[in-house]
């Protein structure tokens, strides 16, 4: 059975302090369907009022609308009587990072993903922004992504970097792979040194790019550093729980990999891949 990682409700007929279970059942009838066995639930930490302040830019600034207190609650609800692992999926802003360390302290996650949306206010995956992929040098945008990648792991902050390649998201920042090599195995060197995992982020199937997060050659470096490795939807409706997981599985053994970790509820799990 999979665990599918990365699992938001945002888009659920709920008020943010009325989280419905029957929401939940939804997502969770559907990883039934598709031999998912838990899921880990994930927010964005911007939704929230208490991480005003620690992200850059008006768009953000414009989400954190909600009391923290209002989803911990549905949380605590619900903890021990689904196959769920609790979480936040947190933007890493380097200039922040002891505001983040407070802001995560609020709660005592199962886990917490750490992502980069944003190179400084530019949204990299703020569809309203995809223009700037054209006004931008894309060299400059991978280099800043992996160097803010890079502090995000080593923040210790993490149990795991998601979508590890996002700014291919639309196809508009295209590089030579030996522009990014050098990146990836930096980026892999600070994973595995801090014991971080990386995941394989199913949603880009989803998006323009059409591809898994990451690149197969990150994969392969991921690989022999025997990186932990975590599976993702990052499904933000309950049909895409689960989704395009069969395809993940084919290219994580294409480029080496044999198990997946779960951060679940009761700890880490391996599940193998042969
Ligand atoms: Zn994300
Ligand atoms: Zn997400």
């Amino acid at each position: 059975m999979w665990f599918d990682q990365h699992v938001h409700m945002e888009h659920g007929p709920y008020s943010p302090l009325e989280y419905p279970e029957s929401w939940l059942e939804q997502f969770l009838a559907v990883a039934t369907s598709r031999h998912v066995g838990g899921l880990g639930i994930v927010e964005h930490g911007y939704r929230f009022l208490e991480s005003a302040g620690l992200l850059p830019g008006e768009w953000s600034q414009k989400r954190c609308l909600y009391p923290l207190k209002g989803y911990t609650a549905f949380l605590d609800q619900v903890r021990h009587k689904y196959p769920i692992a609790v979480g936040l999926e947190m933007d890493y802003v380097p200039e922040q990072e002891d505001g983040i360390r407070d802001y995560l302290r609020q709660y005592s996650w199962d886990f917490v993903l750490g992502s980069i949306h944003f190179i400084d206010d530019f949204g990299l995956d703020v569809s309203d922004m995809k223009d700037q992929y054209l006004m931008r040098d894309s060299e400059e945008i991978w280099a800043k992504y992996y160097q803010y990648s890079i502090k995000a792991v080593t923040s210790g902050l993490f149990h795991a970097i998601t979508h590890p390649d996002l700014p291919k998201i639309y196809g508009l920042a295209e590089v030579p792979s030996d522009v990014l090599r050098p990146w990836y195995r930096l980026f892999v060197e600070a994973l595995a040194d801090h014991q971080v995992a990386l995941e394989i982020n199913t949603a880009g199937l989803r998006r323009p790019i059409k591809e898994i997060y990451p690149d197969p050659l990150l994969l392969q470096e991921a690989a022999k550093a025997h990186l932990r490795v975590t599976l993702a939807s990052d499904a933000h409706e309950p049909e895409n729980v689960g989704l395009y997981f069969d395809e993940a599985k084919i290219l994580a053994r294409e480029c080496g990999i044999w198990a997946i970790t779960a951060f679940t509820a009761d700890g880490i799990r391996t599940i193998s891949l042969s």
